[in-house]
């Protein structure tokens, strides 16, 4: 018998397996399918089971960064982009700003800094269409708008101040548009409930046009990938 779940601090589902046999609680990666499997013996409790995995999250990330390198922003390499592979190209004649054309994006001027301006092409792309997005989902649901910035924080995909700032990761942009809406509502969800009580809940539910689980569970195991993606 086993469950597929999703757990606050780790970034692959984790799939729970009693195991009448097992001696101990142990977690193992499942690389090829993208989760975590957590064999949990007779004895021990599902809730403790899950405390002691959710524990283990340095231990994952450790894991991870070991099997799964980097992917730096080299000519010839593919990166996901609206959750679609998109080739990356230097192309010598081609103006130095890049430009995505179909599913290639390329620039040209001085090869060695090749990396560092599609770095920034994507970071502007990212904040461009966030705003636009964040912006929108506020004027159709009467929510007001305000301060949107990007950066790259390791373990949130947004936040929102008490102000009512909604700062996102970039790396949003390489995910499928309808996962990046899932954050975008519950960042201007939270312009409203600065919590995550129920109030928050529905007002998530009612401005995000899917099931909102789903999107968190399909944005933790896109995470690891969107996140070494211009690394090493
Ligand atoms: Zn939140």
């Amino acid at each position: 018998m086993s469950e597929l779940l999703a757990l606050a601090g780790l970034p692959w589902p984790v799939e729970l397996r009693s195991h009448p046999r097992a001696r101990r609680l142990r977690l193992a990666l499942d690389e090829p399918r993208g989760l975590l499997r957590l064999t949990v013996p007779r004895r021990v409790s599902r809730r403790a089971a899950l405390a002691w995995a959710a524990e283990q999250a340095g231990w994952v990330e450790a894991q991870l960064a070991r099997i799964e390198p980097g992917e730096p922003l080299e000519s010839g390499a593919t990166i996901p982009l609206d959750g679609e592979e998109v080739l990356l190209r230097w192309d010598e004649a081609a103006p130095r700003t890049p430009r995505l054309i179909g599913p290639v994006l390329s620039c040209g001027g001085p090869a060695d800094r090749f990396a560092d301006r599609i770095a920034r092409w994507l970071r502007d792309e990212a904040r461009r269409r966030l705003v636009e997005e964040t912006r929108t989902l506020c004027a159709r649901s009467g929510i007001s708008d305000g301060p949107v910035s990007v950066g790259d924080a390791d373990t949130r995909w947004g936040s929102c101040s008490v102000s009512g700032a909604i700062r996102y990761n970039w790396r949003l942009l390489l995910a499928p548009p309808h996962i990046r809406a899932y954050v975008v509502a519950h960042e201007v969800a939270h312009r409203v409930h600065l919590n995550h009580g129920a109030g928050f809940h529905a007002l998530q539910a009612e401005l995000y046009d899917g099931d909102v689980a789903d999107a968190r569970l399909i944005l933790r195991r896109l995470g690891p990938r969107l996140k070494r993606v211009g690394r090493g």
